[in-house]
């Protein structure tokens, strides 16, 4: 049989994170966080002075860069940088990192090496339905309204709400407007709100959706 894969993708604070986890941790399978391993190179690149423009030294950055990650945790290059990559200065560097070829070309190997180390899994971005794994095992979407995004971040992060909401905005544009891989809903998904639902029902439907996938497969 086949390795399951899940794919969660969506734009920024829709729940993908809170969601793929515990669906993974339901279903005791692995959990990969794409979106820190964007982080991930945009934090080497900046640690190492370089500009996010400068497109051939990040590309050599990410193909370089050397990770150690698990569900809640980054190392980048020997460095604990698990709370780094959530600063606002990443937030806003990122997504000029993500639009560069040659680092998604580079995470999107090391993602399929990932999923075949480990049997399938839950894997959470941008593209991971649509580009990395299109013959997904299961593809959801989730959306949540912009209020409901920005009020998660600042409860996280904290901030002020209209600012997070701007910069979340401008994410989603740069992320849903590149030319390679942008983030964008595959007619095979599974679209899934997340604004006034709890983690507990949304995963349940889920595990609904995939027994019944696998049941017509
Ligand atoms: O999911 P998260 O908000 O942590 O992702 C950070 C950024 O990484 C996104 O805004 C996007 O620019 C990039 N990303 C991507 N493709 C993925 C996952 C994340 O381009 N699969």
């Amino acid at each position: 049989m086949q390795p399951v894969v899940i794919a969660i993708d969506g734009p920024a604070g829709a729940g993908k994170s809170t969601i793929a986890k515990a669906l993974a941790r339901d279903l005791g399978i692995a959990y990969l966080d794409t979106g820190a391993m964007y982080r991930g190179v945009t934090f080497a690149v900046l640690r190492k002075g370089l500009s996010a423009t400068d497109v051939d030294a990040v590309g050599r950055v990410a193909q370089s860069v050397v990770f150690v990650q698990t569900a809640d945790t980054l190392e980048v290059d020997n460095v604990d940088a698990t709370a780094a990559i959530r600063t606002s200065e990443i937030d806003a560097a990122v997504s000029h990192i993500a639009a560069n070829s040659v680092v998604r070309d580079e995470m999107r190997l090391r993602q399929r090496q990932w999923i075949a180390d480990h049997n399938g899994g839950v894997v959470e971005g941008r593209d991971i339905g649509s580009v990395v794994f299109p013959d997904a095992t299961l593809k959801v979407y989730l959306v949540a309204t912009p209020l409901v995004r920005a009020e998660r971040r600042v409860a996280q992060h904290g901030g002020d709400v209209a600012e997070i909401a701007r910069a979340i905005a401008e994410r989603d544009e740069r992320d849903s407007t590149r030319a390679d891989s942008p983030l964008r809903q595959t007619p095979d998904a599974v679209v899934v709100d997340t604004s006034n639902r709890n983690v507990d029902q949304i995963v349940t439907d889920i595990r609904t959706l995939l027994t019944l996938r696998l049941k017509s497969s």
